[in-house]
């Protein structure tokens, strides 16, 4: 889907994404400078008032379609809790040429950092993926590390789409109502790799929360940051419970096949986990 007009102002963007920066320290999934974000604006947006200064850089992935386009994305080393209160200081904004393979880096004078996240590859290739296929106007990514899905990561026998999400999805209806198709999970592959990134693009092509095993979480949303960030503690909650089960030594009986049915056929759910 497209957002439609009137578009959301730069103000309020980044307000959005300090919001979800704050939530995501909530549920302890941004420790330190743990975790990024960075959305991709598919109108005409004036980011010079706010990020006055511009110098050139080469993008770490070729991006051609959101040539043309602003991304906003988290400067490496910055904490995710502290955008809130100083957007500006803790952002860059991208323009990103015509060619698709370099970018003005617009950033304010308060900047607190030298480069964008050392996750940039990771989300330019997943926006230029998806704008790509869908021709979206708007997509939001996150990065975190949500503790309690990473710690079900590390047990072997999680590690695995259908049973981590037969696993998930048996604790709260609302899980498989705001995730119908679950979260994807990956194997452990090194930060920042190109492996990690091809398989974090193929993942998300067919869900919107990916888990890289043994480290954290990937979402998007083409709707608004915050909703991004839902879907992370949607699957962190599910993932909470399980663990609960696990050190209680299982007695939780968790939703059955059959309650779980019901629920997505009163809700109209499309999904193929049940
Ligand atoms: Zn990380």
């Amino acid at each position: 889907m497209s957002l439609p007009e009137p578009y959301p102002d730069l103000n309020e963007l980044l307000a959005t994404i300090g919001e979800a920066g704050v939530r995501l320290s909530g549920i302890e999934a941004s420790e330190g400078a743990a975790g990024n974000i960075s959305i991709y604006i598919g109108w005409p947006i004036e980011v010079r008032r706010l990020f006055p200064l511009a110098e050139q850089i080469e993008l770490p992935q070729p991006a051609p379609a959101l040539a043309g386009k602003v991304v906003i994305v988290t400067g490496s080393g910055r904490r995710l809790r502290d955008i809130r209160t100083d957007p500006a200081a803790n952002l860059c904004a991208i323009m990103i040429s015509q060619d698709g393979r370099t970018g003005d880096l617009h950033t304010s004078p308060r900047r607190l950092f030298e480069r964008a996240t050392s996750e940039f590859n990771s989300h330019i290739a997943v926006h230029n993926d998806e704008i790509t296929r869908t021709g979206t106007n708007f997509h939001a990514l996150i990065h975190a590390q949500p503790p309690n899905l990473v710690y079900l990561s590390h047990i072997p026998e999680y590690r695995d789409t259908a049973t981590m999400n037969r696993r998930l999805m048996r604790w709260e209806p609302e899980t498989i109502v705001q995730l119908p198709q679950g979260v994807a999970v990956l194997p452990f592959m090194l930060p920042g790799s190109p492996t990690l990134m091809e398989a974090n693009i193929a993942a998300l092509r067919d869900h919107s929360v990916v888990l890289w095993s043994k480290h954290g979480v990937m979402s998007r949303s083409d709707f608004s940051v915050t909703r991004a960030a839902d879907r992370i503690e949607y699957a962190e909650t599910a993932a909470r419970y399980e663990y609960m089960d696990l050190m209680c030594g299982r007695k939780g009986e968790g939703l059955s096949e059959e309650e779980l049915r019901a629920v997505v056929k009163a809700f109209g759910i499309h999904t193929n986990l049940v």
